[in-house]
């Protein structure tokens, strides 16, 4: 059984300290964190919240900075176009958190002067932030006493206290022990700096354990668990999937796209018509050599390309020059089909 919460609060201020220590000597230096001294731009520490929800930290590091200077207050987001903001999104990934992000600023602007709440609570009830992004910006951003619990941070919390079930049921349990960590006057520092613990040092699948400074107080270290820790739950294997995409020209050369519906996977963005096998409409199809694959979260798909034309019009699709693809916001399996095609994307 771990411990009660209560233990962590009378180790606290120690905890606080050594893993403070910590961070001012190890942490990385990172486009979205504060220059020490300086205080955080609330907007800044929302969006790279929303980016690193689901995408490396590397991954992150080269989008973040033009993102911003594309959309550097609510406001900026707010007047644009939701096709702009999605463009300006790709190759993060997880384009839901995008259309998120630009409700989240047309909110803060009609409904907060256009001033990112300061308020854990409030910053929970825009649209697109959960219950770890509102902390996190509440913490970093504000200075509030919150300890945000994200799959870093669960994970350390689950070896520093040995909690033994599997944290996708569980995760929640960690909140009371994240809380009793919370104090001293550094709540923004003490929050990133559990982050960069997960990141850096009390990783997955090789724990650090020898340079971590919460080894002093980790029960998984001290039971030699920490590598079992958090609990694996068997993965399902992801089913397998297949797809016909037709890349189809007019006369004057232009790629004939469609728009995906707003809600679902890679909704609202532009992409080849496609098809499952056996769907494919009369037409003088050439299938080009070779597949794409792709994997998505819940299942691979294999993809052939198709080139001709339809004996009808494929109904919900629209003509685009091939020259000017980089005025659309596709995602990285178009990406992928077109350059297996030899077009440029
Ligand atoms: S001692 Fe090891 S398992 Fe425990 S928190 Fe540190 S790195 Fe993680």
């Amino acid at each position: 059984m771990p411990p009660p919460p209560a233990v962590l609060t009378a180790a606290a201020t120690r905890l606080r300290r050594t893993l403070l220590e910590w961070y001012d000597r190890a942490k990385r230096t990172l486009p979205w964190r504060a220059t020490p001294g300086v205080a955080a731009d609330p907007w800044a520490v929302l969006v790279s919240e929303i980016m690193l929800q689901q995408t490396t930290v590397a991954t992150v590091q080269a989008r973040f900075d033009p993102f911003l200077a594309r959309f550097p207050t609510p406001a900026a987001m707010a007047e644009a176009a939701l096709d702009d903001v999605l463009h300006a999104w790709q190759g993060l990934g997880y384009y839901r958190r995008a259309r998120g992000l630009h409700a989240c600023a047309r909110t803060i602007v009609h409904g907060h002067a256009g001033q990112v709440p300061d308020e854990s609570e409030a910053l929970a009830k825009l649209p697109g932030i959960g219950p770890y992004t509102a902390a996190a910006v509440a913490a970093i951003a504000f200075g509030q006493q919150v300890v945000p619990v994200d799959g870093n941070v669960a994970r350390v919390l689950a070896r520093l206290i040995a909690h033994d079930r599997p944290l996708s049921a569980t995760k929640a349990e960690l909140w009371p022990y994240a809380a009793a960590l919370a104090g001293g006057d550094r709540p923004g520092d003490l929050a990133q700096a559990l982050m960069e613990l997960g990141a850096l040092v009390c990783t997955p699948r090789q724990p650090a354990c020898g340079i971590c400074p919460w080894a002093f107080a980790c029960r998984a270290r001290a039971e030699g668990r920490a590598t079992a820790l958090p609990v694996k739950v068997a993965k399902r294997s992801r089913p397998e999937r297949r797809a016909v995409a037709m890349l189809i020209r007019d006369d004057r050369g232009r790629l004939c796209l469609r728009r995906r519906p707003e809600d679902g996977l890679l909704g609202g963005l532009i992409e080849l018509p496609a098809v499952d096998p056996g769907e494919l409409p009369p037409g003088d199809w050439q299938a080009l050599p070779g597949t794409v694959r792709h994997v998505f979260t819940h299942f691979s798909l294999e993809t052939t390309v198709v080139t001709g034309r339809p004996v009808e019009a494929l109904g919900d699709a629209f003509f685009h020059p091939a020259d000017r693809l980089h005025e659309l916001a596709l995602p990285t399996l178009t990406r992928k089909l077109l350059r297996h095609a030899g077009v440029a994307a």
